[in-house]
């Protein structure tokens, strides 16, 4: 395995106009890892996705598998494989379910049915709906089916933005369960949460940021002990 970190984050700042979102960011993803990145409302969580993702202007430096994101599209990162950011809300709500799977692997249709095979196997529910409208699915379906429609895209490198938010806890299991089987697989994860308990059990390390900026990083069982953690996961 190459010794290049998967995502390499260097001193990143990103700002709104006259808004600071992110500050002296660091973060380091290594392949095979499953890394979360957490924080309260506002710490900059969703800017962090967006800029790793290619959406945003940034200071610093975003390496992805070594390639400078603001050097390359977001398109040809998904192209390579690099990584692929999912979203409920890019879901096509006219399609069918196996539509909107089938569209995850556009850019990659290699082995696109056994793709399609493995997603249903790790979400049942997603294959006895596979011909209903997107739009009608539940929230915790729509997840699924965002989530699934990643990995249709056989990414080596998976960002997931929230996984768990909004969802009723019996679905949060599904999803939870899901997720264990992903990263048991040969793919690098990394999770952005408000949902500490959720980053906790999923992440071999984990990144604080508050406030536009890294706080701690650590292990789960490091950082679940610390008087910050304690506070978020009582608040
Ligand atoms: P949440 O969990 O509530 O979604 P977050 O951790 O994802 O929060 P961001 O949405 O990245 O945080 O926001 C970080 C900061 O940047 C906040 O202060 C927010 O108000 C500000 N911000 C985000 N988007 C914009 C924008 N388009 N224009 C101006 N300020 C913005």
């Amino acid at each position: 395995m190459s010794d290049t970190p998967v995502l390499a984050v260097e001193d990143l700042g990103v700002t709104y106009g006259k808004v600071t979102a992110l500050h002296d960011v660091d973060v380091e993803v290594d392949a095979g890892e499953t890394v979360g990145v957490i924080g309260p409302n506002g710490a900059g969580k969703s800017t962090f996705v967006d800029t790793v993702s290619g959406f945003l202007e940034y200071e610093g430096s975003i390496r992805v598998n070594g390639v400078e994101v603001a050097e390359t599209s977001t398109q040809d990162l998904i192209r390579d494989g690099l990584f692929y950011c999912t979203e409920r809300r890019d879901l096509f709500d006219y399609m069918s379910v196996e539509q909107n799977l089938r569209l995850g692997s556009y850019l990659n249709e290699d082995g696109e049915d056994e793709r399609l095979r493995e997603v249903f196997d790790l979400f049942p529910r997603l294959e006895e709906r596979r011909d209903q409208e997107a739009g009608t699915l539940s929230g915790g379906e729509a997840q699924m089916l965002s989530l699934g429609r990643g990995l249709m895209s056989d990414p080596e490198f998976l960002i997931l933005d929230e996984p768990s938010i909004g969802l009723a806890p019996v679905i949060l299991e599904d999803i939870s369960e899901a997720l264990h089987q992903i990263t048991e697989l040969d793919v690098t994860v990394m999770i952005c949460e408000q949902n500490i308990t959720f980053a906790l059990e999923h992440a071999d390390r984990l990144y604080l940021l508050e406030n536009g900026t890294v706080r701690q990083t650590g292990t789960p069982e490091g950082l679940q002990s610390t008087e910050f953690v304690e506070s978020f996961m009582g608040g």
